[in-house]
């Protein structure tokens, strides 16, 4: 071992040269194996590198992932490894056995290869078939010990499935972006490569954990508010805290107690990263894909549904893999028929751009006008398609105390709602996913409601107040509501 400013300088280059940053998000202790042409030499990451490179001039960029990765201490260590120069390949040996550790990736910096491996690699010394024995049944342990801590963890189900999508996902998504149905949606044309190929995100991949989450809140019943146009309406799963946080932290912990007992490589997804999180579900069997694309599903005896969060840990173990469920639609057409605009184009597809969830969340401009009317009093997102679904008849309510309704949410008047001034609008969506639209969006989705909604003195006064919006997007919204008031 050298003392630590020693290595200073070859671990700046290594980071500056490499892509080592994405690496750090691996909470393992990482190893990089330096080829040279005359000896090997190991930079060992055990402890922590984020003073290293805060000494070196590298910015808080790298401290914040190691920091978050709880590696406490900064110790960067220099080991010659003497060993492998005396050892000669076996035969068929790979470079991962060779090293007697789990390969990473290799990276390439000018004229040198560095070779990225984890340090904590149980050995199995003994038989090599008996040593495979074991690995299997320890990974089949693990797998039931994962279920039991996510259900721990307030997960409803979770199942392992392999990294690789089938090639008609591949397919089926490059033509849903070609036909444009993704609207503004550029990211998803961005990464679709990404999407596809779940090694981009995670060079060693092997599987894929999904699970999930049931949201259903204790809420004023949705019907009776979609039948009330006076009342705004707020997609089910909004009504309580941003169900990213709540997933994401969940899962984040059941892979601390994956790691805790097997040292593994693990990267957490909820939403939050170009991942094809239905396809990966159906294809363990969280589920079956409805026609109206959401994932549904069947907890016999009764408990069923489309009502729930999805999210997925990306694990380098080759965990035993869940088989598919069949598809439970049959005939029934009920969601295509019940969408407000038509939206569900075709049995499992989806064109964003008339979908009401689309064009109240994602949507930034004008919402076209001809859709506006069949909008209804749904101010951020849409439960039509679920509501009507046989299976969500027996979709059970979430006892989870961050999904529960915040601000009376569930059946407030748009009235109410479109005073909001920015100030109100942020304060009283701290912490929700509603927030993310901001208050422009707000009082363009709630204006549109108001020129739905029943003719009447307090619609036309709240309209006209917001006549003079300093937001061009408001002031157009208002406009056509007004004309719609009789105003
Ligand atoms: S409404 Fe019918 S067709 Fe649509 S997802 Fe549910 S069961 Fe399938």
């Amino acid at each position: 071992m050298r003392p630590l400013h020693e290595a200073d300088a070859l671990a700046r280059k290594i980071f500056v040269e490499s892509r080592i940053q994405e690496f750090l998000g691996t909470r393992q202790a990482i190893k990089i194996k330096m080829i040279q042409v005359y000896s090997r030499n190991y930079i060992r990451f055990d402890q922590g590198i984020s003073w290293t490179f805060y000494r070196s001039g590298i910015p808080h960029g790298s401290q914040n992932p190691t920091n978050k990765c709880c590696f406490s201490a900064p110790q960067v260590a220099f080991q010659p490894d003497v060993q492998s120069r005396r050892e000669r390949p076996r035969p068929g040996q790979s470079r991962a056995q060779r090293e007697r550790g789990r390969l990473i990736g290799k990276l390439h910096a000018g004229n040198e290869v560095f070779i990225i491996g984890a340090m904590n690699e149980i050995e199995h010394p003994g038989h090599p078939a008996k040593d495979a024995c074991a690995r299997t049944a320890n990974l089949a342990t693990l797998a039931v010990a994962t279920r039991q801590w996510a259900s721990e963890l307030g997960f409803s189900a979770l199942t392992i499935g392999e990294a690789e999508l089938f090639p008609d996902a591949a397919e089926g998504l490059r033509g849903w972006l070609a036909a444009g149905c993704h609207g503004d949606m550029h990211y998803m044309a961005r990464h679709a490569s990404v999407r596809a190929h779940p090694v981009e995100l995670m060079p060693n991949v092997s599987r894929v954990i999904s699970a999930r989450m049931h949201y259903w809140p204790d809420a004023a019943p949705a019907a009776e508010v979609l039948g009330n146009g006076a009342l705004a309406y707020v997609s089910r799963y909004a009504l309580g805290r941003d169900y990213h946080k709540t997933v994401r932290t969940r899962l984040q912990k059941l892979a601390e107690r994956i790691i805790r007992a097997v040292p593994a490589s693990t990267r957490v997804f909820t939403d939050s990263a170009p991942v094809l999180e239905v396809e990966f579900a159906q294809r363990s069997g969280l589920g079956w894909r409805g026609k109206h694309t959401l994932l549904i599903a069947r907890d016999p005896p009764r408990s069923s549904g489309s009502c729930f969060f999805i999210g997925e840990i990306f694990i380098d173990l080759p965990l035993p893999v869940d088989a598919p469920v069949s598809s439970h639609c049959g005939r029934c057409t009920a969601c295509l028929d019940a969408c407000p605009t038509g939206a569900i184009v075709a049995p499992y597809r989806l064109d964003a751009r008339r979908c009401i969830s689309y064009l109240t969340i994602e949507h930034p401009s004008s919402i076209p006008e001809p859709l506006r009317p069949l909008i209804g009093n749904r101010i951020y997102g849409c439960d039509d398609c679920q509501l009507v679904c046989p299976w969500n008849r027996y979709t059970p309510q979430s006892s989870e105390k961050d999904f529960a309704v915040r601000n009376g949410l569930d059946c407030a008047s748009l009235v109410s709602l479109f005073v909001w001034s920015e100030a109100e609008f942020l304060q009283r969506t701290a912490g929700s996913p509603i927030r993310r639209i901001g208050h422009e969006r707000w009082l363009r989705n709630i204006a549109v409601a108001l020129g739905n909604a029943p003719r009447s003195p307090e619609a036309l006064a709240a309209l006209r107040a917001r006549a003079e919006d300093s937001s061009d997007l408001v002031r157009e919204h208002v406009r056509w509501a007004l004309g719609r008031q009789g105003g």
